[in-house]
């Protein structure tokens, strides 16, 4: 009441009165006891939030992404598998259920893969399968012993599958087989050499009458088709069991040519004396091409062979229904040598 006078004067002089009640001045906060109590506070409060709010954070993140990786898992155990074998229908998730089909696939002869690429299937290119037709496959067809009365019958169906073959041929020197020598590369097959003689005894006497017959055929054939043969099979194969002189001395003299020899590692088994029905010759055939990237494929064109003849058109629908290129051997195809030229060299 009293500073509520008029006086007035007086009582501004001593304003030092109240402050006297206040708590100690703000300059003198930091620094204070106050100051340290307040920080180390504040420090313990930051101390336990910290932790608390980035446990629950991760915590809710956990639970979410253990959430996800449940419902992967049962999403992969639900699908088929990459390669799903025969009879396995879809599975409950676990481990053992996984296991269960890898065993089966192997027992199938499937190929085998790690059980990380059953997480996500996607992601990995599917394992090539042995019957796969989506395997890229090369087929050569190849005829031996022709020309003959069969090799215009041969050229026909080629001719409309506009399929090229490869003709090994041995020496004929009637007109009509000069014809179809010419034919033979006129209709853009490949011309190749199977000896002049195919005679076992005298072709492989000797190196010596090995390389007159050689050239006799090789010869021959350039007389009357201008085309240099640059391909030859031996009679009965570099395997045969038939020749006295070792096929390597003979082997080296083609290399010395500059010939590559061809075998061949699928048999149609139209020379075996078993007789095979035209299907018999196709299944024969189709059973073995599965099995390689390139297939060489063993037929002959003889006049008795009408078996092969009839077998021919089922077997190119056969052979393209999985897919199969057929190709004339040239110098880019992948040899077939049952004695391999490369470590053979030259002489
Ligand atoms: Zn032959």
């Amino acid at each position: 009441m009293a500073e509520n006078s008029s006086m007035g004067g007086p009582m501004e002089k001593q304003p030092q009165e109240p402050e006297e009640h206040l708590p100690p001045q703000s300059e003198s906060y930091w620094g204070s006891v106050r100051f340290f109590k307040h920080l180390i506070l504040a420090v313990l409060a930051l101390a336990i939030l910290i932790p608390t709010t980035l446990s629950i954070r991760f915590g809710v993140s956990l639970g979410r992404t253990k959430a996800e990786l449940k419902q992967l898992r049962q999403t992969v155990s639900t699908q088929p598998a990459p390669v799903p074998p025969a009879g396995s229908g879809s599975q409950a998730a676990g481990d053992s259920s996984q296991g269960q089909g890898k065993e089966q696939r192997l027992e199938n002869g499937g190929p085998e893969f790690p059980a990380y690429q059953e997480l996500y299937p996607d992601l990995y290119a599917q394992p090539a399968e042995l019957n796969s037709i989506d395997q890229e496959k090369t087929v050569y067809l190849t005829f031996d012993d022709g020309p003959s009365a069969r090799t215009p019958e041969l050229l026909a169906i080629l001719k409309q599958y506009d399929i090229k073959a490869t003709f090994f041929v041995i020496g004929r020197e009637d007109e009509e087989s000069k014809a179809l020598y010419q034919r033979i590369v006129a209709e853009g097959h490949t011309l190749a050499m199977h000896s002049y003689s195919h005679k076992y005894s005298a072709l492989y006497q000797s190196l010596e009458s090995f390389e007159q017959d050689f050239s006799r055929i090789q010869n021959y054939l350039y007389e009357i088709t201008g085309q240099e043969c640059l391909f030859y099979r031996f009679p009965g194969g570099s395997s045969n069991h038939v020749s006295s002189t070792d096929m390597k001395s003979f082997i080296s003299y083609l290399n010395e040519q500059g010939i590559t020899y061809f075998d061949w590692n699928v048999s149609s088994g139209d020379a075996t004396s078993q007789a095979y029905t035209p299907e018999e010759l196709v299944e024969n055939v189709m059973t073995d091409v599965v099995k390689y990237k390139t297939s060489i494929v063993l037929m002959h064109d003889a006049e008795t062979k009408v078996s092969t003849v009839k077998a021919l058109e089922p077997m190119i629908q056969a052979l393209q229904g999985i897919g199969a290129e057929i190709l004339p051997i040239d110098e880019n195809t992948t040899v077939v040598q049952h004695i391999a030229a490369a470590n053979v060299g030259k002489q």
